[in-house]
């Protein structure tokens, strides 16, 4: 990442800082100094609802439809490891990321919930760089999970509730820091993901997710963004996306009424915004299915790659 004082140089070579007025480091993500790798749409889906007799046969299944990546539980993977990377070895379809799994949550009130969260997201973070994952999807905090103070959460989770107050927090080590690290060791790196205001208030925009990464800017910690719940707090995909920007690494996509298989409720599966900001940022991992299916998978599944991948092209 550019520092404020490379920042400010390449801002003035394109002219960014008189049209922002800002200065933060992490903004250069939105204002590319060389070009971004030209991004690619790796269509990847949740091995639930996938037919097939064993992994080998759904992961072949899956080919067959036209998908690139499988995403898996997290903790069916992690019962799974040595089954998941037999069944992957030298198939075409490669795995995505794990999915949540996490016990307890990392920003509950109760700290035996907390210690809990932290015990279980590296054992998962550990599986999930056993099986080659991108990242283990992670939610700090669900409704359900009677969570701390919002400002004390964020401090708990990166060490500061204010960026120009954070010299004066050196310990103890922040819990994101902590598991970032794991992240690393392991190979793989942590995906918050947000989510709309029915499930959690902690964490609901691709932006503030990537303002969590920011404050830490650790390559363990990443954020993603999720279309279904983007449809009901983002303004803008591609404004989302391009906030998330060197951040992003993981993407869920449903149909935008129902959840169900994209292009399941016709017109309003529309992607093409959200595709102009992957494009944007120079995407380069995978977009994943996590959604049910009114049609019989062996119709609407095929169906929607083929819609994807015209959205794609067409943004
Ligand atoms: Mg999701």
């Amino acid at each position: 990442m550019l520092r404020r004082r490379d920042f400010l140089a390449a801002a003035a070579a394109t002219g960014v800082a008189a049209a922002t007025g800002r200065s933060h480091a992490a903004q250069t993500d939105a204002v590319p100094a060389q070009p971004k790798p030209k991004a690619v749409l790796k269509l990847s889906a949740q091995e639930g609802g996938i037919p097939g007799e064993s992994l080998k046969a759904k992961l072949d299944t899956m080919a067959g439809w036209g998908f690139d990546g499988i995403e898996f539980g997290g903790q069916a993977a992690l019962r799974r490891v040595k089954e998941i990377q037999s069944a992957l070895d030298g198939h075409d379809v490669k795995i995505s990321a794990l999915c949540g799994g996490v016990e307890g949550a990392l920003i509950a009130d109760d700290p035996a919930a907390r210690e809990k969260a932290m015990h279980s997201a590296k054992e998962l973070l550990t599986a999930a760089g056993e099986v080659g994952a991108v990242g283990l999807i992670i939610v700090p905090a669900f409704h359900r999970d009677n969570m701390m103070p919002h400002q004390a959460a964020r401090e708990l989770l990166t060490g500061f509730a204010r960026w120009d107050a954070r010299k004066d927090k050196p310990d103890p080590t922040p819990v994101l820091l902590e598991l970032a690290e794991h992240a690393v060791k392991a190979g793989t790196r942590i995906l918050l993901e947000p989510l709309n205001r029915q499930e959690c208030y902690f964490l609901r925009t691709v932006a503030d997710g990537a303002s969590i990464c920011k404050d830490l800017d650790h390559p363990g910690l990443a954020v993603m963004g999720d279309f279904w719940h983007m449809t009901w707090e983002e303004t803008s995909d591609l404004g989302a996306f391009i906030t998330g920007g060197g951040y992003l690494h993981h993407v869920h996509i449903a149909s935008r009424k129902r959840r169900k298989t994209p292009g399941e409720d016709g017109a309003a599966d529309n992607y093409v915004e959200g595709f102009k900001g992957l494009k944007w940022i120079g995407y380069q991992d995978f977009v994943s299915f996590e959604c049910g299916a009114v049609g019989a998978r062996e119709v609407v599944m095929p169906a929607a790659v083929k819609l994807l991948r015209a959205q794609w092209e067409q943004a």
